[in-house]
């Protein structure tokens, strides 16, 4: 059974008021997140009037194999900053890193925020399943005791970051703790796939705000991953492309091509078998990206990373026949075919040349359902049958 959403009295728009924040700040935030949700700028009172009418959703963020990269990512939240998303765009409840309280006090605030159900799960980290779960034990309890009772009765659950949504790195080889993604351990709630290492926040801004405007999660692949973050290849909206495309490669760090700003991939970089919006949304409030620094991208929201994307820096396996004047899909679905662990190879293929002969505002509009009705259909948008 799936639990209606719990929400608080104050809506999202009315406790940014109080904290000051304008009118106009607050309908660039609702322009910003249409963008993210890559809808149409005429979505943007939609979503303004629906942040002005829903209160806010409440939330618990568990924490348990990771690096902590995720929390850090939510903490640089810019767009509106993180006070304003801890205290108004979201209820957050529990969160065992930046919450005041310790203890048997933060044990009971957990207790509190999830006995009335429906509230949100956030997860980050992996689940240790061996020995016991002895690896990752907070208050006395396994971190799959914890999910466990955390989840029951939740309306829905992200899992923000690799590490919770695949494994991640504590997953690799010889993966020592047993860990295991979310999805391995828990079903009977919807998960809200966000990977990235870390997720990007304005990602996990937009699935909220999405649940919160069109009452549904946001349009997925079969990975659960919200299409409007991880529906195109890093590699076909980088900006390096055109170099890639002229057969320009840097093939030393700091060479004239790499100062140039030319293509990476003979340094490593994965972007053409990687799906995020990273090109797009950048990081630190948009300032910047991996590849835009001069860094290849690793491929970190994929399955199976780390595994399946090191060495990092070596190019994957490319198909035969790979050069500068190969045709560029076919190095694609090759890299694609080769390294996609979790993925079926003709399934995405498939959904490549689909997306492919697709002009974006159309695929958008699929993605998200029937428009202006039912905006978040929460259903896979590979529907053709092709199981993986
Ligand atoms: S291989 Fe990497 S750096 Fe080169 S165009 Fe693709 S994503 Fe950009």
């Amino acid at each position: 059974m799936v639990h209606a959403l719990t929400v608080t009295d104050d809506s999202l728009a009315g406790g940014l008021t109080k904290r000051g924040v304008s009118r106009r700040s607050f309908l660039q935030f609702c322009a910003a997140v249409t963008a993210i949700l890559a809808l149409p700028e005429s979505y943007a009172p939609r979503i303004a009037r629906a942040l002005e009418e829903k209160a806010k959703p409440v939330v618990v963020w568990l924490k348990f194999q990771d690096c902590t990269g995720n929390t850090e990512s939510f903490l640089r939240a810019h767009n509106p900053g993180i006070g304003d998303i801890l205290l108004d765009v979201l209820a957050v409840e529990y969160h065992d890193t930046i919450m005041a309280a310790a203890g048997t006090q933060a044990s009971a605030a957990l207790k509190a925020a999830i006995e009335p159900g429906g509230h949100i799960v956030v997860v980050e980290g992996s689940i240790p399943l061996g020995d016991d779960g002895v690896y990752c034990v907070i208050g006395g309890r396994s971190a799959i005791q914890v999910l466990e009772e955390t989840t029951v009765g939740a309306s829905m659950i992200i899992t923000a970051g690799t590490c919770s949504t695949f494994g991640g790195l504590p997953a690799a080889a010889p993966n020592p703790t047993g860990a295991v993604s979310v999805a391995d351990v828990v079903s009977g709630v919807p998960i809200v796939s966000l990977p990235g290492c870390p997720m990007n926040v304005d990602n996990m801004i937009g699935a909220i705000v999405h649940i919160l405007t069109f009452g549904a999660p946001p349009a997925a692949d079969r990975l659960g991953r919200p299409l409007f973050a991880y529906g195109e290849r890093i590699h076909d909206h980088c900006e390096r492309r055109a170099h890639f495309d002229a057969g320009q490669f840097a093939v030393e760090w700091g060479d004239e091509g790499h100062k140039k700003g030319w293509c990476l991939y003979k340094m490593g970089c994965k972007g053409p078998s990687t799906f995020h919006n990273c090109p797009s949304t950048r990081w630190n409030g948009g300032t910047n990206w991996p590849v835009g620094a001069g860094h290849g991208c690793v491929g970190c929201s994929e399955p199976g990373f780390w595994d399946t994307m090191t060495p990092i820096y070596k190019p994957l396996p490319a198909p035969p026949g790979f050069g500068v004047t190969t045709n560029l899909d076919s190095i694609g679905l090759g890299i694609l075919g080769a390294t996609a662990v979790g993925f079926g190879a003709h399934g995405v293929a498939k959904a490549v040349q689909r997306r492919r002969s697709t002009p974006i505002s159309i695929r958008s509009a699929e993605a998200d359902g029937n428009e202006g009705t039912d905006q978040g259909s929460g259903q896979e948008a590979d529907t053709d049958g092709d199981e993986t």
